[in-house]
Formats: C-alpha cells, structure tokens, sequence
C-alpha cells in the first residue's frame, strides 16, 4: 500500500524512523506494536497524503479510498468485530499525527462507529447499556465539535442541564437512561445547527473525520504554533485509526498520561494522572481532578483518593515495567498515554517528554551515569536555548510574600506582572513594553500568542499534564495550574480568592516551582550554577573547541561572566563609560572643543576616570583577555540639548554658550550611523585614542603590579574600511604603550586588531590583516551594512519578510549564513592567509546564538562572545557544534 501503514496484531508497516512519513504519533504506534507492547490495532494514513490532498482541492484519491478499506479489514481481522455491524460493532478513535509533537492542536475523534443500530449492539456485546450511551453521547459531542465544527457551548449546557435537573454534580452519577435522553437532544442540536441529521452511515463519519484532521492542519491554531514553533507548512500531518479501547467500562477501567521521570524537576521517579472509568480527554481537559500514579506522590501531595499503585495494583506493575522497557528501548524519557480496560493494559501513545530544562539538565546526566547515553549524547539533548530558564532569576526564599493561594507547580520560575484575562489583552499589554500574567480558567490552544507573549501563566482548572502546563513548559513561561480556590470572571475582568479581589491590571507573583500565588511583586535571586548544570558544563568543555567570551564593560558583568564560565572578555565597549553623568561634561568640552589644545586639556580630566573604569575590570579579568574597543559611537549622541547642559559646559571650558551652539550645530549629522564614527574618530581626533590607549596600558600595569597577573589587552579599532586607517590607529596605540611601558619599567603583552563590520573590511581582509594582530567579527554593523538594513528600524517591516521567507529568522537574531556568513567565512579566509595566527572571533549579538555558534565553529574561528547571562548558552552549542 502506498499511503496506508498498518500496525497491532502482530504487524507492523512502519517504525519509529518513519516519523515524516507517519508522524510521531504513528510512528511510535508502529514501534511500540513491534516490541510486543499491547497496542490497539490500526493503521496510519501519511503525511504525503496530506500534502496531496491539499494539492489535489481537498479531495480523497480512489486509490487512498481502497487502501482504508483494506486497513479497516486489518482492524476488523485483529479485532473480530465489524464496522458499523450492528451485532458486534467495531469503534475507532481518529488521531492526528505531525512529525513532531503539537499539543492540542490537532483534534481527535474518539468513539467513531456509533450509530442508533450500532449502540444497542455494543450495549449487548458489553452487557452494559450505560457505558454505550456514555460513549454516544461522548461520540456525538465530539464529532459535532471537530467534524461539524458546530457551537460546542450548547451541548455542554445540556449536559449542566441534565445533571442539574437529575441533582448530580459528576457525570458517573448519569445512568444509561439518562445518557440515552441526552443523546436524544444531541442529535436534535445537531439537526438544528447543521441543518440534517446526525450521519448515521458509519464509513461517511469515518471520512468526515479524516477530512477534519486533515482541515486541522491549516486552521489558525495550527499556523499560529507553527509560526512560533519554525514548523513548515508543507510538512503535514498523518491521521491515525485505531481500534477502540474502553476506560469508561467501570471501576476497572481506567485512562492516563504519564512520564517515565518527573518533567518538572527530572528525578528518577514514574509521574502521571489517571482517572478511573474515564475516556481519553478527560484527564487533560481537567473535567475531574485526576488521581496520581504512585503512592508515593499521592503522599507527598497530601491527596486523598487512593493511586493507580494502590487502586490497581496489578495492572500498575505492568504499566510500570513498560516504562522501564520503554525508556530503555528509546533510551529517553517517555511522555505515555493508556488505557486500562476492564484490568486490560492498552499503550496508545509513547513520545520523548517535554521537560522544563531542569529536568532536561538532570535526565541528561542522569542517564549519562546511568549508562543509558553517552556524555556526547547528553550533550546533544540538552537545548542551549532552553538554559536560558535557568539562568534567570528565581523568587528570593527571604522575601515577603503575601500568598494569595496555591497550584500545582506546572512550569517552573517565577514571574510578577500585571494581570489580563485574556490572550489579546496580553498580547496586547507586552507589545507596549508591559509585563503580564495571564490569567485563565484554563487554557485552550486559542490562548497561545497570550502565552507568549505573558511572563507567566495562571490557571484555576487543570493538572499537571493540562494543556497550560505542557505549553508554558515547552515555552519555557513559568506557570502555576489547577489554582482551584481562585473564581475567575473573564468577562469582568477580576478574580476572586479568600475574599479578596485582583483587577486587571493589579500585579501578581507566581512561583512555578511551589506554585504559590502572591498578591504583588516579590523580590528574586540568582540562580544557583552548581550540581547538574556544572556537571553538563563541564562535559561541554571536555568537548568543545571554541572559546567563549563575554560582551562586558563593567567590573559586574565581567563577574557574572567569569561565573558563568566566560573565557574572557571579547568586547568591552568604552563609550557608556563616556555617558556616565560626573563625566559628561568633560565628554562633550572635548567634542566641542575647536582646537587640539582644547580637546587635550577636556582628555587629561577623562584619562583617570577611563583607567580606573580599566583597573576594575581588569581585576576581575587578570590572566584573561580583553579586548577593548576603541570609541566608536557619532560624536553626535553626545551633543548637549538643554539649555543647562550647555551652560554647565560653557562654564567647564569657559566658553560662551553661543559658540558651543554654532560648534554643536556644526557637529549635527543626517546619518550618524555613517557618519563621524568609529575610528573616523582617531583618524580626526587621535587625541582620543591616545588617551583610552594610555588608560588601558597604565591599568594593566597597575593591575599586574597588585596581583601579579595581567591581563591581555586587545586594543580594537572600530569600523575600519582599509588597511591605512588602521595602520594609522595602530600606530597611535602602539606608541602609548612605548610611553607607558618606558615610564613604568614594566611591559604587558598586548594586541592591536580591528572590528570587521564594513563589506570592504571582509573583503579586504587579506591586506589588512598585514597590520591588524586579530579580527573580531561584528555582525550586528556587519549584518546592517552588508543588507542595508537599520537595526532600529527593521522592526516595521523585518516580520513580514520573516513571513515571507524573504529571511529565514531574523538576521538580527539568528546570522545570515548564506550572506553575511559569506563574508565572514571570505574574510577568516583572507586573513588567515595573510597571518596564519590571526586571532579570530565573533562579538555581535549573534554570538550567543546557537545556530550562528553552529556557523562559528564551521568557519573555525577561535571564540565566540555573548552577553554574560548568555554565557553558559554559548558553550554548551559550542559543544554541540563540535560533536
Ligand atoms: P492528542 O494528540 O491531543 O494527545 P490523541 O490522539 O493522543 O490526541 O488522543 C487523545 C486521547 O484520546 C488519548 O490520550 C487517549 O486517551 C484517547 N484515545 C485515542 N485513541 C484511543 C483509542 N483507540 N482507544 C481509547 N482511547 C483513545
Ligand atoms: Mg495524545
Ligand atoms: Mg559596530
């Protein structure tokens, strides 16, 4: 067959290699049928098959007609019943499936294969009238949600109705007689909102529904997590059929999600929620608190109705030994769904769990030691850009808080906002520069641009496994779930707890670790760098060939960079060192100054200043390299505006305001960017960079006379175009340094390099590498000059080009390898050509990237440089691009 993959009952067509063409969902079917686990007969329909029928105007081929046919006769063979036969029906579930996991985006139909005939068969067949009109009606619902698309909200108030009526509060105290009213005013709802009868004809139910998940791919929810997720919208998804298993058959039947180990905090521990005489959704749909797996985590909870290990003992310690095969076979942590019916153990879903990065970090090493992977393998598990949870701050344990209630701690890290009941509202307060928490009974994948864009997520309803917890950890958002005390009233915006009454707008606390709710902001601490980060850390190095730097300029950052495991530092930028507000008006006496005289006499008073700012750093810094960057930005950015900011200059050079206005004029440019800038600066005024060269050598000195370690300066010159500016520059540092050394009878080692950010400067590379002792590539110019694109000004258009696949990422993120990477990979060429030990590095915000890292590595440059916090993200992609 061509489009139809069959598996169960000893067969199985495809594997879990086979996840393109069968999705993760299928494919996984397919595996876990051939290692003997009990898995329902069914067959998937590929992805390729979605990808034609989008082709073809949402058509069924005959060919794919046939191949169904056959794989229903596989379920039928296996299962010994019939589809739509009224004496002994066969149901089936219908499953989306994509390559990698989308939670909640595709629906399911459970159920499929009801009828008016076929429910009184399966009545008879189960000797039990009730459980068949349970899964009518659950059928029906479900099918005029997804299938039909009608107003899911009017079924859902019958049923209220009906159990208001009746005087029941759960849906187990429903009888067959009731659930076969209900089915009655089901099928009237949907003759009144569709216009005909609920269809009757089993096979045209079956090709409804995989018409719907097919629809599923392209409706909004999807494009929008395939937005955020980079998933390509030719990629697909599969649709699975299966067999029907029943947990909804009483008290030995039951349905659950669980992990292998704790997604949360990652210990060696089985984790998951059941529910006894339930089906499918209604664990993640948070209809009923669901029951824990193991007696152990109902202790620790403090929770009262009894675990799957102590309500079913039997079929728990089979369930549990399947973990453990399947973890050793997958050899990952495994996210599970089954069924247990009437004490019969079904598996109907196996996939490598989400796990916060916590838990990635420690099941990583866990396994590691454990021998299940390698160190190279845990390397590559963990996700350099998920670290980021980590390095961030989490609640400080000594603070007040004023505790408004607790979840479950679904997604772990703290974050304070204001409060919003709505995704919109949260979209729309964060793009205004506000930090929210978004508030929601419970989520639902409508909600997603709202988690996004919100610092943390709250929910009144749902468990660990509800789809607000798997989202806000696979988004890595903090988020609190199944705060059950809160009363939540989107419509009026507040919610309601102990008596008392949060607005929008208020600021909430939420700690995902303990999943406490605090009224306010609570004040946080830095993350602890030990235990099983260190030991990844630590692997990484063993591994990697890049060295890492840190973009720091002061004596903090340089701290918080040497803490995070920072090489050195690869761009100290000196010009905020100009803005401070006790040097500002020396700064700008010197720019306004007229004359050389002028300006010496403003250098003379920033010379202390700039080499205390060096000393401190270098303190921290001694035995590392550091590469200073010259000044670099328009001289422009420093002009005075105010009335009194001229005056304070005036009186400092004592001048009269009138000519510091004409001088300041003079000085105004159209395109800074472009303009007086960089080492235009030293080239016009070498005054200047004879004064921050000065500085640097007299700190080093001072700081290896104290400690008796230098460090290693690397003096950069910025925005160089041609081998003579830099030629010049260099000649200015170098003889500063004569001076220095000669005056103190001390040398440090030092190099004199440039920036490369100017096409001319790549392309030159090989000339002026004759001069320059290193390159550092800076990619932000790099990447505004080569695509002539503002930074500052991208952002009105830059998201429609990402759209547009005009660029893949933003290439202000994420480097463009096909054409600024050209350039950088000329220019490495060219120098190394020149001076085969060119110190060769990257400083632009790309260099905490780990794609533009991935790039780095390939076009064999010495280091990368990030911002500290970004630091530990660099070297473990170093790792991985390395392996
Ligand atoms: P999702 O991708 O949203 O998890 P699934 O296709 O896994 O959707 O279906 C959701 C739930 O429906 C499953 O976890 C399972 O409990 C139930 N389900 C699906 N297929 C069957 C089946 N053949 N028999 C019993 N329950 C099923
Ligand atoms: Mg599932
Ligand atoms: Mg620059």
């Amino acid at each position: 067959m061509t489009y139809v993959y069959r598996f169960g009952g000893g067969v199985s067509d495809g594997g879990k290699g086979d996840k393109n063409l069968l999705g993760g969902k299928g494919a996984n079917l397919a595996e876990m049928a051939s290692i003997g686990l009990p898995v329902p007969p069914g067959f998937t329909i590929s992805t390729e098959m979605c990808t034609r029928y989008y082709e073809e105007g949402e058509q069924f081929p005959q060919e794919l007609r046939d191949e169904v046919a056959a794989g229903i006769a596989h379920i039928e063979a296996v299962t010994e019943k019939r589809f739509g036969d009224p004496a002994n029906p066969l149901l089936v579930s219908v499953r989306s499936g994509a390559r990698v996991s989308m939670p909640g985006m595709m629906d399911t139909v459970l159920n499929l294969g009801l009828n008016d005939d076929t429910v009184e068969g399966l009545a008879k067949a189960a000797d039990d009238e009730r459980f068949a009109w349970d899964s009518y009606r659950r059928f029906i619902q479900m099918y005029a949600d997804v299938v039909l698309e009608l107003d899911h909200g009017a079924f859902e108030e019958a049923l209220e109705i009906a159990k208001e009526d009746n005087g029941f509060t759960l849906d187990t105290e429903m009888s067959a007689a009731d659930w076969k009213a209900l089915v009655a005013q089901y099928k009237a709802l949907v003759e009144e909102q569709w216009g005909k009868p609920f269809p009757q004809d089993v096979h045209d139910q079956l090709w409804g529904a995989v018409g719907a998940v097919f629809g599923s791919w392209q409706s909004e929810r999807a494009k929008v997590y395939r937005r955020l997720n980079d998933i390509p919208a030719n990629w697909g998804t599969a649709v699975n059929v299966q067999a029907m298993v029943f947990g909804n058959m009483g008290d030995t039947s039951a349905t659950g999600v669980a992990f292998t180990r704790d997604p949360s905090k990652g210990d060696r521990a089985y984790y998951g929620e059941f529910l006894i005489n339930a089906q499918g959704e209604d664990v993640v749909a948070g209809i009923r608190t669901p029951q824990y797996l193991t007696k152990a985590a109902r202790e620790e909870a403090g929770a009262k109705p009894a675990s799957m290990e102590e309500a079913m003992p039997e079929v728990y310690r089979e369930l549990a030994a399947v973990f453990d095969q399947l973890e050793t076979h997958y050899r990952d942590m495994q996210d599970i769904e089954f069924t247990v019916e009437q004490a019969k153990l079904w598996m109907l879903q196996t996939r490598s769990g989400k796990r916060t990065a916590k838990a990635a970090l420690k099941i990583a090493v866990d396994m590691a030691n454990e021998g299940l992977i390698t160190r190279e393998e845990a390397i590559a598990r963990v996700d350099p850009a998920a670290l980021d949870q980590l390095l961030h701050p989490t609640l400080d344990p000594e603070a007040k808080r004023d505790v408004l209630t607790k979840g479950l701690p679904a997604s772990p890290g703290a974050a304070s906002g204001k409060v919003v009941f709505d995704a919109d509202t949260a979209e729309k307060r964060a793009a205004a520069g506000e930090s929210v928490i978004l508030v929601r009974v419970e989520t639902s994948p409508e909600d997603i641009h709202g988690m996004h864009a919100a610092k943390g997520i709250l929910t009144a309803r749902g468990g660990m496994t509800s789809h607000a917890a798997v989202v806000a950890r696979g988004m890595g958002r903090p988020c609190v779930s199944g705060a059950g005390s809160l009363a939540i009233s989107a419509k009026d915006k507040v919610l309601r707890c102990a008596g008392r009454e949060v607005r929008e707008g208020d600021t909430l606390t939420i700690d995902g670790a303990s999943g406490e709710v605090m009224v306010g902001e609570v004040a946080t601490v830095q993350p602890e760098l030990a235990g099983d980060f260190g030991t990844l850390m630590e692997w990484a190095d063993a591994v990697r060939r890049l060295k890492v730097r840190a973009n720091a300029e002061t004596p903090l950052d340089c701290k918080t960079a040497r803490e995070f495991g920072a090489e050195g530092v690869g761009l100290c930028r000196t010009e905020h060192m100009f803005f401070e507000a006790d040097r500002i008006t020396a700064v700008r006496q010197m720019i306004l100054a007229s004359d050389e005289q002028g300006r010496r006499v403003a250098l003379d008073r920033l010379l202390p200043e700039q080499r205390s700012d060096f000393t401190a750093i270098f303190e921290v810094m001694a035995g590392l390299p550091v590469t200073v960057r010259l000044l670099d930005p328009p001289l422009h950015e420093f002009l005075p505006h105010e009335e009194a900011e001229f005056a304070e200059v005036a009186q400092a050079a004592g001048l009269d305001i009138d000519t510091l206005k004409r001088r300041a004029n003079e000085l105004h440019e159209f395109n800074p960017m472009l303009g007086h800038r960089g080492c235009r600066l030293g080239v016009t005024y070498p005054e200047i960079y004879e004064m921050q060269a000065r500085a640097i050598f007299e700190a080093a000195i001072d700081v290896a006379e104290k400690s008796g370690e230098a460090p290693i300066p690397e003096v950069m010159i910025p925005l160089v175009a041609t081998r003579r500016e830099l030629e010049l520059m260099k000649a200015v540092v170098d003889k500063a340094a004569k001076l220095v050394f000669a005056e103190r009878g001390r040398e440090v080692d030092y190099l004199v390099g440039t920036m490369i950010e100017l096409p001319r400067a790549a392309l030159k590379a090989g000339e002026i590498a004759e001069v320059g002792e290193f390159f550092s590539f800076g990619t932000n110019d790099l990447t505004q000059t080569t695509l002539g694109v503002s930074r500052d000004d991208a952002a009105r258009f830059l998201s429609t080009y990402v759209e547009q696949g005009i660029y893949a990422k933003d290439p202000f993120v994420s480097l463009d390898v096909e054409g600024v990477g050209e350039l950088v990979s000329l220019a490495a060429e060219r120098g190394r050509a020149t001076r085969g030990d060119i110190k060769l590095g990257i400083c632009g915000e790309h260099g905490g990237d780990p794609a533009s890292i991935a790039f780095c590595e390939q076009v064999g440059l010495d280091y990368v440089s990030a911002s500290p916090y970004r630091v530990p993200i660099a070297r473990l992609a170093a790792a991985q691009a390395a392996l």
